[in-house]
């Protein structure tokens, strides 16, 4: 099994203080507890604001009410969405950002200003992650220890979920910490899975240092599991805080000016770099436009380099993907990695009000891609979750889901929580195993030797408890291995009488 977009080494990376309320007023009094019970803090991290209560069209929340509860420290207040935050006056002070900062690229990470031009203290996406390696480096032993406990925690969890090679798809910034762990873990021969790690790009200027990065990183972690052959590149945010790059405005903002980190010709550019180093890329795509915009780039590097173009490129995440481009995926051989545990039945979901129901009804199309013969490759990328962390991490659980479109039934909402449309998007159990074994090695250039039960292949083995196409489809989630075999060796569970 093979987790194509995973961030176990961001397990235990932050650390947040948690904070709620019901209401704006009653959010805000928690921040000043928080603060009042934390005065030694030099930084009010918290957690996590939610989204409809703040998020409508172009306005989001503003320094101001954090200003008027907290004035002398810096607050970073994380949305629940984790890609956009809100600041105190004091933290735009300390990151150094004020009014004549240039967005690292408008539309998409940026400062949000009001209408007179004042920063409101709403950060989105690579705007803010800049910031977290210089703010929030480990700055004590315990702090280190924590995420080195959880981070070999999670990996355990994986890998007795039956996972032997994962893609890691970043680690905003904390990449030396994260690596030289995983390094030391390698050499003692106690890194449980081949882990695929990787440089990303979420600001348009890191696309500079991504194969330096990358190079370095070989030189000082790679070892015999820990390798680094593809970048990663944001090129667009999240719906939620409306940095989607979008064929189409949002409903609810007409101020949206859709953008993409890096235009079809300077993506272009880069894929002939990475043409020349034989790197691959993988890229979050969100919007319809992102999706374009990356088939754009992958089509005129193919122009140039005809047979000689190494570099296979991933899509991950698709919410939308604009029909006339669902064809160019599979002819231009790209691969479409989905998280499928996120594709369940939300209720109240910001996204239906920004996005609209026609496009609502018509997100996530796994399946289409998938008889269309397109590679489409299956994920985790979990590494939040505090308790549910463990089952976000199953295989399983989004096999379930992808075969569904619904959640767990003991996580329903109302007594029939339907199916997410569209229902013909429903994968079957052969192509969500296809997904997670095959092509998620074909997706790591390890065809030839993981993804499936082939003379001369590595013997990565999994033995399930419980035959999946026997089980009742609303329990697949509950299943577990009793043994993984990784190289022909038992390293869970153990093999049956
Ligand atoms: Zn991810």
């Amino acid at each position: 099994m093979i987790d194509a977009h995973a961030h176990p080494g961001y397990v235990g990376v932050e650390e947040f203080g948690k904070v709620e309320g019901d209401t704006k007023e009653n959010l805000l009094a928690a921040v000043k507890e928080y603060a009042d019970e934390h005065p030694d803090d030099e930084w009010l991290r918290l957690c996590c604001w939610p989204t409809a209560m703040f998020v409508h069209g172009n306005k989001g929340p503003n320094k101001k009410e954090l200003d008027a509860v907290v004035p002398d420290r810096p607050v970073w207040f994380v949305s629940e969405a984790w890609h956009d935050s809100w600041l105190n006056s004091r933290a735009l002070e300390v990151i150094g950002v004020d009014k004549n900062t240039p967005d690292p690229r408008p539309g998409l990470a940026t400062y949000v200003v009001d209408d007179e031009g004042e920063l409101t203290g709403w950060i989105k996406e690579g705007a803010g992650w800049q910031h977290f390696i210089d703010q929030f480096g480990f700055a004590d032993e315990a702090h280190k220890q924590s995420h080195e406990d959880k981070m070999k925690a999670a990996l355990q969890i994986l890998s007795a979920n039956g996972i032997t090679t994962l893609y890691d798809a970043g680690n905003f910034g904390f990449e030396d910490q994260v690596y030289s762990l995983l390094a030391e873990l390698d050499i003692e021969g106690r890194l449980p899975v081949r882990y695929e790690g990787t440089y990303q790009i979420y600001t348009p200027d890191r696309i500079h240092e991504a194969i330096p990065e990358m190079k370095r990183y070989r030189k000082e972690y790679a070892g015999q599991r820990l390798q680094f052959n593809t970048v990663k590149l944001f090129m667009d945010g999240i719906n939620e805080d409306h940095s989607g790059g979008m064929l189409k405005p949002y409903m609810d903002d007409a101020s949206y000016v859709a953008n993409t980190m890096l235009s079809a010709e300077e993506l272009r550019d880069f894929l002939m770099e990475l043409n020349k180093e034989k790197m691959d890329l993988h890229v979050h795509t969100i919007g319809d436009l992102a999706v374009r915009t990356v088939l754009d780039a992958v089509e005129a590097a193919q122009a140039i380099a005809k047979d000689d173009f190494y570099p296979r490129v991933t899509i991950a995440h698709l919410e939308l993907i604009d029909p006339s481009d669902l064809p160019r995926i599979k002819e231009l051989g790209v691969i479409c990695n989905f998280t499928p545990w996120w594709l369940g039945v939300n209720h109240d979901d910001v996204v239906e009000v920004s996005l609209g129901e026609e496009r609502y009804a018509n997100m996530y199309k796994p399946k289409s891609l998938f008889d269309m013969g397109a590679t489409v490759t299956f994920s985790s990328d979990e590494w939040w979750g505090g308790d549910l962390l463990r089952t976000y991490l199953s295989p399983y659980l989004g096999m379930q889901v992808g075969h569904t479109r619904q959640y767990p039934k003991e996580w329903w909402e109302t007594e029939d929580d339907g199916i997410r449309p569209p229902d013909n998007e429903r994968l079957s159990l052969e192509q969500l195993i296809e997904g997670y074994t095959r092509n998620g090695a074909y997706q790591l250039r390890k065809e030839n030797k993981i993804g499936s039960i082939e003379v001369g292949k590595l013997a990565d083995l999994v033995v399930l408890e419980k035959n999946l196409f026997e089980v009742d489809r609303y329990e697949i989630w509950k299943v577990k291995p009793s043994t993984v075999m990784m190289e022909g060796e038992v390293i869970q569970g153990s093999l049956p009488e």
